[in-house]
């Protein structure tokens, strides 16, 4: 009856095993705390009917707890050195399957495909390499998977920023990006000091359910995500100044003025100010002006 592999002594002892170095250009920062990592199976909901994608298994810490729990667990990892430790140390689990892939390249759902059975409730849980999590996380969500959500062990940072609302520090078009496609929000802290090596910042777990539609109803895509980068280009200046410096090429100040007008926005208030709807409602008005 071994110890779960999230303690420090099996970490040493597999690293030790197989002269293993830590990779910082690959993320790599390994649970060693297997209590918080039970919390974040829980807290996920994962069921023993629940298919669970894993990115980045590292040597097994958090795929074993999902084991246990979960009915089969797909991992992606990136790093060679990694497949035949993890066949080592997940031998007793039956319902792990690990491929070697980097997931930015991944067909996600060709996977799912393959090796899910159909109409099986799909979850995604990971300690994300936190070099990408952004780039993950937007693959993710615009992908689109047949996921009901996702939740990641990440940055605190990051986490507040996905997670903000109006009128605080962290809201961004981050907040508007990941919530445009998600219920968002922070479901636990996570020390410094449950991980191998130490990481330099404070993480935490990020729970994003997916919309089955969106909040809100946006005309053209790109143009709301670009309507809303623009109005946080400048986070100290008006809307109207970000707004009229951003399409310059394409409308005067008149008529940017005449659309806030139109739809009873002030211009003179900040693009931090403005909630998901507000943002949709001003796109789609910009949008129909210009074409
Ligand atoms: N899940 C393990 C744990 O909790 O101890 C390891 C987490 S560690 C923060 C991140 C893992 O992601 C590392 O194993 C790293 O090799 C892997 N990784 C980094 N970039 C990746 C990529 N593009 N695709 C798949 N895995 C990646």
């Amino acid at each position: 009856h071994q110890k779960p592999i999230a303690t420090p002594s099996r970490t040493k002892e597999i690293v030790n095993k197989y002269g293993l170095s830590f990779k910082k250009s690959l993320g790599q920062n390994f649970m060693i705390d297997s209590n918080i990592l039970e919390k974040v199976v829980t807290k996920a909901g994962i069921t023993e009917d629940t298919a669970v994608i894993e990115i980045g298994p590292g040597i097994g810490a958090l795929t074993e707890q999902l084991a246990k729990q979960a009915n089969h667990v797909l991992a992606f990892e990136i790093d060679q050195r990694l497949l035949p430790v993890l066949k080592d140390s997940l031998s007793p689990y039956s319902n792990v399957t690990v491929v070697h892939q980097d997931i930015l390249k991944t067909d996600v759902s060709k996977f799912i495909q393959e090796n899910f059975q159909m109409n099986q409730e799909v979850k995604v849980v990971a300690n994300l390499p936190y070099y990408i999590t952004t780039p993950i996380l937007m693959k993710l969500l615009m992908d689109p998977l047949p996921i009901t959500d996702i939740s990641v062990l990440i940055q605190k940072e990051v986490a507040d920023r996905m997670s903000a609302h109006p009128n605080t520090k962290e809201y961004g078009s981050l907040s508007i990006a990941v919530q445009y496609y998600t219920d968002t929000r922070v479901v636990m802290n996570v020390p410094k000091s449950a991980f191998m090596p130490q990481p330099n910042v404070d993480s935490a777990v990020l729970q994003l359910k997916m919309h089955k539609t969106p909040p809100v109803y946006v005309e053209d895509e790109p143009f709301f995500f670009e309507l809303v980068q623009a109005s946080f280009g400048q986070r100290r200046k008006t809307l109207m100044n970000n707004l009229s410096r951003h399409f310059k090429e394409q409308l005067s100040k008149e008529e940017i003025s005449e659309v806030l007008q139109a739809i009873d926005l002030d211009g003179r208030r900040r693009g931090e100010s403005l909630s998901i709807e507000e943002f949709a409602q001003l796109a789609n008005a910009l949008y129909s002006y210009k074409n």
